[in-house]
């Protein structure tokens, strides 16, 4: 079978079977090449969708502040979705869609080399908990919900 390229948002996702290919606003990742921390959270946002980044508006604005309490530039860490285009409403990523996103996120992980990866929310810990593989390139799995963050 021949793959249109033309038809995925990431070169390295399967948009093709996405239910979000259609109809969604695309957001990239946001970061270095290589990265200590990597975030993971679920989907974009109205804001996200609106400025074409991950985590601005007020989740930003919080995480911008957190980050900046621990000495850590934002410009250092490596941030992501599960799902790198918005579900209109808002609503919960398809699994089909967490599906076609997860070998470029897997992909994106893997090629920064993280110490910590820190899943923000149900949906991130659970596509990073999931990965054995990822334990390779790991020190450390932080699940943000577990640790009250
Ligand atoms: S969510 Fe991922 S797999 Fe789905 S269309 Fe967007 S980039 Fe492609």
């Amino acid at each position: 079978m021949t793959i249109d390229l033309s038809l995925r948002k990431h070169p390295d996702a399967k948009c093709e079977e996405c239910p979000l290919l259609e109809d969604s606003v695309f957001v990239p990742s946001d970061g270095p090449e290589k990265a200590d921390i990597v975030l993971v959270g679920e989907a974009p946002g109205l804001n996200e969708g609106r400025q074409g980044k991950p985590f601005v508006g007020a989740s930003g604005k919080l995480l911008d502040r957190i980050l900046s309490n621990s000495g850590i530039e934002r410009e250092e860490v490596f941030i992501t979705n599960v799902c790198l285009c918005r579900p209109k409403s808002n609503a919960n990523p398809p699994t089909a869609a967490i599906k076609a996103c997860s070998h470029r996120l897997k992909g994106e992980i893997g090629e920064r080399q993280p110490s910590v990866i820190v899943a923000l929310g149900n949906f991130a810990a659970h596509a990073v908990g999931s990965w054995g593989m990822l334990t390779d390139c790991l020190q450390e799995v932080f699940d943000s919900e577990k640790n009250d963050c």
